[in-house]
């Protein structure tokens, strides 16, 4: 199961039940953040989510609104003792982004590694020791005014296993565990591969944040049948299409058609102006095209569970 919890849903200006940019992803006792704008410390802990122990940060791009919460963040890792190294995504212009912000910090007792993620993703127990196996986060290109993308993080689900097909090929009882995550293991010398003893693969879990962008294909098809899609509406209204468009954003409008077109299950809309005081009052706009959209706001949560 993956948790994901909004906490920060404004643009530019930080709002006092408003912190910017910011989403936190939990799987297995590992956890991604996403974005990590002014006020993403006290939103996370009106949530009563830790940040201390995040495995990886991934930055959709470098406004300010994305990332001036990073030196802050860091430093409180480093006053809490943190000494695991801190890994760091983003598209294009990551090293220069995190230069100046790194000096900020100060000196750290924990390392900050940049990392740039293959196109086709990166299978995280391969950065991160330990990630929930399955588990896979993939950049995919956005339509904004600078280098940017969005993040796409699925954890795959094994097939159901078949013990009986073990117990037949001499596997112990305490090695079911190992082929039911998808690891291969040794059994007297011979290599038993997970596919000997599980079904066909079953439906995982998808999550899908757009970042700052205007509709675009490479967000539709990033975000095809995901379990949650956080897409960006800076904009409420219809009559400014064109100035999201402009802009490199969606109003609550496009962010719908985005998530109809992707036939996600559940959308949150998020990243408003400040001239939105009350999203709810849009939704309407969204509910017109997409039935499942929610106005996201600071704290909000939830839990993704494999069908069963
Ligand atoms: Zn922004
Ligand atoms: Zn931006």
């Amino acid at each position: 199961m993956i948790d994901i919890t909004l906490l920060g849903t404004s643009s530019m200006l930080p709002l006092p039940e408003r912190a910017l940019s910011s989403a936190f992803l939990s799987c297995g006792g590992h956890s991604i953040l996403f974005d990590c704008g002014e006020g993403t410390q006290t939103a996370a802990r009106k949530a009563g989510v830790s940040l201390m122990k995040t495995d990886i940060i991934a930055l959709t791009h470098y406004h300010g609104d994305h990332i001036f919460g990073l030196p802050g963040l860091w430093q409180t890792m480093h006053s809490m003792g943190r000494d695991e190294p801190l890994y760091i995504t983003g598209p294009e212009g990551l090293a220069a982004a995190l230069r100046p912000l790194v000096t900020l910090a100060g000196a750290l007792n924990f390392e900050i590694i940049p990392v740039i993620l293959p196109d086709g993703g990166l299978e995280l127990e391969t950065l991160i020791k330990g990630f929930k196996h399955g588990s896979k986060l993939t950049p995919f290109k956005t339509e904004h005014r600078v280098s940017s993308c969005g993040y796409c993080f699925t954890l795959s689900r094994a097939g159901k296993f078949m013990p009986d097909k073990a117990k037949a090929l001499n596997v112990p009882e305490t090695m079911f565990k190992l082929l039911q995550s998808g690891r291969s293991i040794e059994v007297d010398g011979n290599i038993i591969t997970p596919e000997q003893v599980l079904g066909a693969p079953r439906k995982g879990l998808k999550f899908v944040f757009s970042g700052d962008t205007a509709y675009c294909d490479t967000l539709t098809e990033a975000a095809r049948d995901a379990d949650l899609a956080v897409f960006d509406a800076t904009y409420a209204e219809d009559e400014q299409e064109q100035t999201a468009v402009e802009h490199g954003h969606m109003n609550f409008t496009q962010a719908a058609k985005a998530a109809a077109e992707a036939n996600v299950k559940r959308l949150w809309l998020t990243h408003y102006s400040q001239m939105i005081k009350e999203p709810c009052e849009y939704l309407d706009l969204a509910e017109k095209i997409f039935d499942n959209a929610v106005c996201g706001y600071d704290g909000l949560s939830v839990t993704l569970e494999f069908e069963e």
